[in-house]
């Protein structure tokens, strides 16, 4: 900016007079002078920015896209056209009405008819339930621009198309494949995924008190399941029990109405509220022999369903951080403080270029965790690291884009204090921050560090 002059009479000698009587005849030119002449030295820079044609005002600002190394428009059509029916579907029908389910503590059922149309689950997993060869791309991209924009939608859809849906596809008969693939695809049944237990999250693997007990043509299930996402109002849950008489882990397709089978919905949660989670008890809860998962392995089955699904909870993470980051950058594009935009600030600019540089190389972490599973080279440990990176990208990357929003980042009006929140969930579901380091820890020294 050039230095303008100080003395009056220079100021005088630039000043066209002719044009100051012509604004006198249409302004109170003494009243105006003597406003400016109370303005701090903030709003006088903004009048000057604005005197000088308004360009800093209206020059059109970069977009607030999080992709910065264009690694998303690469993928191919089919997989950018699946995620901007996504973004779209999001934009038109769950973020309108998010913050007040969130408020209310419950999921939208009325958008499953509008997310039917979109087919989603045909572009991940075939009709006979083996997976396309892009489908944990096209997943993490679904999951991606569901969370951008709301985690909670994208955990509807992995309980029902990730958890519930493998275990099915991976466990189950011809028989049931054929039962229950078609009806969850079109979202026609919506499963849930009862594995954890109130008093055994980590070591269900190893601790599980849900029993089942083969009589005659049935199984008679008991025990309580915690934290079941969707089950409060899914039309079956996968349900999780070790045989009394061989001490093997079992799978079963629990249907809702099933005598001895309750769901109460998990009340008081400040993280993914739009998600309804389920405290499932289970009193002499008789299930056919029919409904036994035929293929499950033991716990090998479960386990391998949770390594397909991992990968879509490391998205999760890079959707929540990239929708963060963006919120943050729109905002500190427009919020002014001491007459300039926050994004001036050179404090404001570290912040967000953090959040990029973490959304940057969670992002690549998983779409090559992604090519890895598509082709068969991922193994448990793969999950579990991009799992641990990306959980804690997410968090350092919305809690830097809450602090952006000073003391408004904690309305949810402004949106980012959902994201912050929902973050927490992430963190600590699908294996916690220590529980996939010590898988990591493990594969890397050849030591198990489990206790
Ligand atoms: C919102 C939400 C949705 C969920 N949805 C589902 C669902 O749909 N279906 C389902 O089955 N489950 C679900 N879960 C459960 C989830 O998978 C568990 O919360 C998770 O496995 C952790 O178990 P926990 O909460 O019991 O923690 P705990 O196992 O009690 O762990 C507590 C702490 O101890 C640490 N810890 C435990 N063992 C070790 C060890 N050996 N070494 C070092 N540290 C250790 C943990 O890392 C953690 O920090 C959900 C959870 C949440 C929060």
């Amino acid at each position: 900016m050039t230095s303008q002059p100080r003395n009056p009479m220079d100021l005088l000698a630039q000043l066209d007079l002719e044009a100051l009587g012509r604004l006198s005849q249409k302004v109170d030119l003494p009243a105006l002078l003597n406003g400016a002449s109370r303005l701090n030295d903030g709003q006088l820079k903004q009048l000057s920015r604005m005197l000088a044609g308004g360009s800093e005002q209206q020059r059109a600002l970069p977009e607030a896209n999080g992709d910065f190394y264009g690694q998303l428009a690469e993928l191919g059509a089919e997989q950018r056209a699946v995620a901007a029916s996504v973004a779209d579907f999001m934009r038109a029908h769950v973020a309108p009405i998010m913050n007040e389910h969130w408020s209310r503590d419950e999921f939208p059922q009325h958008l499953i008819p509008e997310l039917r149309k979109l087919d989603l689950l045909r572009r991940v997993w075939n009709e006979d339930g083996t997976r396309k060869s892009d489908a944990t791309v096209m997943e993490g991209l679904i999951t991606l621009e569901a969370c951008r924009v709301d985690v909670s939608t994208a955990v509807f859809f992995g309980v029902h198309a990730g958890l519930a849906f493998a275990s099915i596809a991976l466990g189950g008969s011809p028989e049931q494949k054929a039962e229950w693939l078609p009806k969850m695809l079109d979202l026609e049944a919506i499963g849930a995924f009862g594995l954890t237990e109130p008093e055994g999250g980590s070591q269900v693997s190893q601790g599980m008190r849900t029993t089942c007990r083969r009589d005659g043509d049935n199984w008679v299930l008991n025990g309580e399941k915690y934290w079941i996402g969707n089950s409060p109002f899914s039309d079956f849950t996968v349900v999780w029990a070790r045989d009394v008489d061989t001490q093997e882990v079992r799978g079963f397709i629990v249907r809702t109405g099933t005598p001895g089978y309750s769901v109460r919905k998990i009340e008081g949660k400040v993280a993914l509220r739009i998600v309804e989670n389920g405290h499932i008890t289970l009193e002499g809860c008789r299930v056919p022999e029919t409904d036994r998962l035929q293929e499950v392995q033991g716990w090998r089955t479960t386990a391998e369903v949770l390594r397909l699904t991992r990968a879509g909870v490391a998205w999760q993470g890079v959707g929540c951080a990239l929708g963060a980051y963006e919120l943050a950058l729109r905002y500190a594009q427009t919020r002014e403080q001491f007459g300039k935009r926050i994004g001036e600030f050179q404090l404001i600019q570290n912040h967000l270029v953090h959040m990029l540089g973490n959304v940057t190389s969670s992002l690549s972490m998983v779409l090559r965790l992604s090519h890895m599973a598509d082709t068969g080279q991922m193994r448990d440990e793969h999950a579990s690291l991009a799992k641990v990176v990306t959980a804690a990208r997410c968090r350092e990357t919305v809690a830097l884009a809450r602090e952006t929003f000073g003391g408004n980042g904690i309305l949810l009006d402004h949106g980012v204090i959902k994201h912050f929140a929902d973050t927490e969930a992430i963190y600590s579901y699908e294996g916690t921050n220590e529980i996939n380091t010590l898988v990591v820890g493990r594969a890397i020294t050849g030591f198990s560090a489990f206790v």
